[in-house]
């Protein structure tokens, strides 16, 4: 497989654009570098680079394209957008239809506000919950990412929990200092920060199904503890389900869960493919933001049409019948047959999968924290992620990221992923 107009366009790229990228996730940095594969067009589960070369998908550009790239339900609803103006700066029916969409797929959103991106809406989230609690500080867990606001490029790393060291140049150590991040799934750091810092906590960021250093479940209760410890607290639990809603059931991980945060940040998914984020939550919280109340938060492009009806288009194809059913007996089959083909050939792996999500990570037996996940062997996924594109399958350029499946991908695409699978652990064994 030739990639040279790739290589190509990515010299160009690097004179005119920092890094190459637009984004530091699609630099082949964590995968022993190289030129990216430059995309030309995408539909359905497949990918056409610019050399002509075909890929079976799995990036689905980080987990918005559930539907799989072009699905004509969506295209037709932003091109009827188009049609109608992209942009009003006025209130639409289209944002009330949205909006009462999701609050009946997540009922604690009981008042919405829709945002450009998860950045957005996690930044706004926390500035909301501060408003209410009138305290400063917040709780995350580490190797959780809730985009690239100062507050959150925080990870303090594993082990006890620790006041937050900021995780990226430019976020000013006063700013880190307000966040305490804690191991995901070890409720008695947890209740030790709040044994700490209860008083000054406003809020708790929680994914609560992970999907940044790989796709983690929480364990038994372990949700149900956050809830009920941050409360006695005094503080409010956000739900970031920027990666889970709408992706392992049509709703939240909150309702496949049985867990009710007191705010939820949505994103990806819910723009078909558009750029999108919305967060909700309790009316009484919901009501701290202008013009209703002190905390301010705007946008110009905020429920923008287009977005607007990608995301309507993208819920009523969510809604047919057996979605999630067949997401899942597709990523049983996948599972399955990495998991024997890894036998098979002596490659040491874990793989955790829920529904069409699944991670597969090198030379570790488990992973349900960021410290196991840090540990998983980084070179053999490099390995693994080069031999896998040059067979045709396109995976995202990280140890720490998931695979995710769409409703476009058959079981052929699976038996075909499989094969490529069986032929790069046969090379990784010798
Ligand atoms: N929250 C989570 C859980 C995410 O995975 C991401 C992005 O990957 C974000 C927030 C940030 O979303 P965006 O990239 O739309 O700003």
């Amino acid at each position: 497989m030739k990639h040279s107009t790739s290589e190509e366009l990515y010299e160009k790229a690097l004179d005119v654009i920092v890094g190459g990228v637009n984004s530091p996730s699609r630099s082949y940095k964590a995968v022993s570098g190289g030129a990216p594969v430059f995309m030309a067009k995408a539909d359905g589960a497949y990918f056409w680079d610019v050399d002509g070369n075909r890929y079976i998908d799995y990036l689905a550009a980080y987990g918005p394209i559930i539907t799989g790239h072009a699905h004509s339900h969506i295209t037709a609803a932003i091109t009827t957008a188009a049609q109608n103006g992209t942009l009003y700066g006025t209130p639409t029916e289209l944002e009330v239809r949205f909006a009462s969409m999701l609050r009946e797929a997540i009922p604690s959103m009981e008042k919405i506000r829709f945002v450009n991106s998860g950045t957005e809406g996690v930044m706004t989230t926390i500035r909301v919950a501060r408003a209410y609690t009138k305290r400063d500080k917040i709780i995350k867990f580490a190797g959780c990412y809730h985009g690239h606001s100062d507050l959150v490029l925080v990870a303090a790393g594993s082990g006890p929990s620790t006041l937050g060291i900021p995780d990226s140049a430019g976020v000013p150590s006063s700013i880190a200092s307000e966040v305490i991040t804690v191991p995901f799934n070890d409720i008695k750091s947890f209740r030790a920060a709040l044994e700490r810092w209860g008083q000054e906590i406003a809020a708790v960021l929680v994914e609560p199904i992970v999907g940044n250093f790989g796709i983690v479940q929480p364990e038994a209760n372990f949700l149900q503890q956050v809830n009920e410890l941050t409360h006695s607290a005094g503080a409010l639990v956000i739900y970031d389900e920027v990666i889970s809603a709408f992706r392992f059931k049509y709703g939240g991980a909150q309702n496949l869960l049985g867990v009710e945060p007191d705010m939820t940040v949505l994103g990806k998914i819910i723009g078909g493919g558009l750029p999108i984020g919305a967060y909700g939550g309790r009316k009484e919280i919901m009501e701290q933001v202008a013009p209703l109340g002190p905390a301010y938060q705007a946008g110009t492009m905020a429920g923008n049409p287009a977005s607007i009806s990608a995301g309507i288009a993208c819920l009523e194809v969510l809604q047919e019948k057996d979605t999630y059913a067949y997401l899942d007996q597709l990523g049983q089959k996948l599972e399955q047959g990495i998991n024997e083909l890894a036998q098979k050939h002596d490659i040491h792996i874990c793989l955790n999968r829920l529904c069409g999500a699944l991670t597969v990570y090198f030379g570790v037996d488990q992973v349900t924290n960021y410290e196991e996940a840090e540990r998983s062997d980084g070179e053999a996924f490099a390995t693994f992620f080069k031999g896998m594109l040059m067979h045709g399958i396109n995976l995202a350029p990280s140890k720490y990221e998931a695979w995710f499946l769409t409703i476009k991908h058959t079981e052929q695409d699976v038996r075909e992923t499989l094969e490529a699978v069986d032929k790069v652990f046969q090379g990784m064994s010798r």
